[in-house]
């Protein structure tokens, strides 16, 4: 054990940590890990927990395969701010001694390491928005009575009524050295959104699958649930993880999307927009993996919230400050913010996928022509085919027959990642749509 990990022992021990968390994600994202004793935290840290892969979801392992191995990452060492007995430790997947080829945080870090083989440190920054709502006899109730409300977006008073959760998920966020900007009560009734600084896209996915885990915890306490659901309500806007994106100069930090003489008029440089278009021509397979479920394409539309529009992107464009586009470059530029992600995906393959695309962009020198400044959403298909613009995956049926044939998905995921994931959202894809819903029995069974 080197001095540094006996140094985090002791911190760790006297914060009064009894458990280490081995963690790591299966292809949804989620947390899978093994609690450790800290008597037991060198070990650990040298890859003593074994996993089988074969009981996990996107685990690409047979049941008689050696087991895989959780490799922490000490710079990832996060006490629960919530119960300070535990640490939390992202890992890498190892299998006999080398790093698995399907491990997802593995496959975001070969994506940045050819980044920074550029020169390029890949910056991110996820907005999350998601649901906070108590089991009620009909289902699910938003937590304040504000139902009535057409339009909540920002709504003071929402946000006041739910004062006591909210303010304990920010001080947690801030106590973890995160930096919240700001929150809000968002478009949807029971609809918060909590924002904070951006960070280097690891650390920024690594906090991003921390902050689904303690929301959950947090609510739960408040006698709450939270739901990261990308659409859980017909009626009402859904939840999704827009990534602003920005490179920076590896060496000295500088912001490389930024230009204040841009031409466009939107403060980006030529090497954000070739990103901006690397991203447009990827943008179908990127959709399987930021908008993985079948729920996802149900936020996809542009009307048919409350307050009308939706907010969430349908066609495969970019833009300046406005909304209606896949991506767009939010006022003052100098990053792109792609709307189309949802906050149930798997941010280590989002990431990975998103910034390969961008390097194509960049390495083929593209131009994804000019800005669209009008509202994409009332565009008539004439128009949309006269320019030019495709409309983003309808389904996960759609979304993953793209990504099954687009090249940029093996060569980001590598071919086993690869298979398992085209076969595993195949097989989800598959089961939805094979199953006959009330919606069509009610329309058609006495109809027909
Ligand atoms: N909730 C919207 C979405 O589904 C986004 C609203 C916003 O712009 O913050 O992406
Ligand atoms: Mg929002
Ligand atoms: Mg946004």
């Amino acid at each position: 054990s080197t001095p540094e990990l006996q140094q985090l022992k002791t911190t760790l021990e006297a914060q009064g940590v009894k458990y280490a968390i081995a963690s790591f994600v299966d292809i949804h994202g989620m947390c899978k890990a093994k609690m450790v004793p800290l008597t037991h935290f060198d070990s650990m840290m040298q890859g003593s927990e074994l996993f089988t892969g074969a009981a996990l979801d996107g685990v690409p392992q047979a049941v008689n395969d050696d087991e895989v191995a959780t490799m922490p990452d000490p710079a990832s060492a996060t006490i629960l701010p919530w119960n300070s007995e535990m640490a939390w430790f992202a890992s890498d997947l190892y299998l006999q001694g080398k790093p698995f080829e399907a491990c997802c945080r593995s496959i975001l870090k070969s994506v940045l390491q050819q980044s920074a083989g550029l020169g390029f440190q890949f910056n991110l920054g996820i907005e999350t928005e998601f649901f906070i709502l108590k089991d009620d006899a009909g289902g699910a109730a938003p937590v304040s009575d504000r139902d009535r409300l057409a339009k909540p977006c920002y709504d003071l008073q929402g946000l006041l009524d739910n004062y006591a959760w909210v303010d304990e998920i920010v001080q947690a966020m801030n106590h973890l050295g995160w930096d919240v900007y700001s929150f809000d009560h968002e478009d949807g009734n029971g609809q918060f959104e909590t924002d904070f600084a951006y960070a280097d896209a690891l650390t920024m996915s690594d906090r991003l699958t921390f902050f689904r885990l303690m929301v959950k915890e947090i609510a739960r306490k408040h006698g709450y649930f939270a739901t990261f659901m990308p659409k859980p309500f017909a009626n009402r806007t859904g939840s999704g993880a827009h990534y602003n994106m920005s490179l920076a100069d590896l060496k000295t930090g500088e912001n490389l999307f930024i230009d204040r003489q841009d031409s466009r008029h939107c403060g980006l440089s030529k090497l954000g927009y070739q990103f901006i278009a690397g991203v447009l021509r990827h943008a179908p397979a990127i959709c399987a993996v930021i908008a993985p479920t079948v729920n996802s394409y149900k936020r996809l539309i542009a009307r048919g919230s409350m307050s009308g529009f939706t907010w969430a992107p349908v066609y495969i464009c970019y833009g300046n400050n406005n909304r209606t586009n896949m991506l767009r470059i939010p006022l003052g530029g100098g990053r792109v913010e792609c709307r189309a992600a949802d906050i149930s995906s798997n941010p280590y393959l989002g990431a990975a996928m998103i910034l390969a695309a961008g390097l194509e962009g960049i390495r083929e020198n593209l131009d994804p022509g000019e800005p669209h400044t009008e509202n994409m959403y009332n565009c008539t298909s004439a128009k949309l085919t006269e320019m030019g613009i495709k409309t983003l995956p309808r389904t996960l049926g759609e979304a993953i027959e793209a990504f099954a044939t687009d090249p940029l998905s093996e060569t980001v995921m590598g071919s086993l990642m690869y298979k398992t994931y085209v076969d595993f959202k195949t097989q989800e894809w598959f089961e939805y749509h094979n199953h006959v819903s009330d919606w069509e029995t009610q329309r058609y069974l006495k109809f027909f």
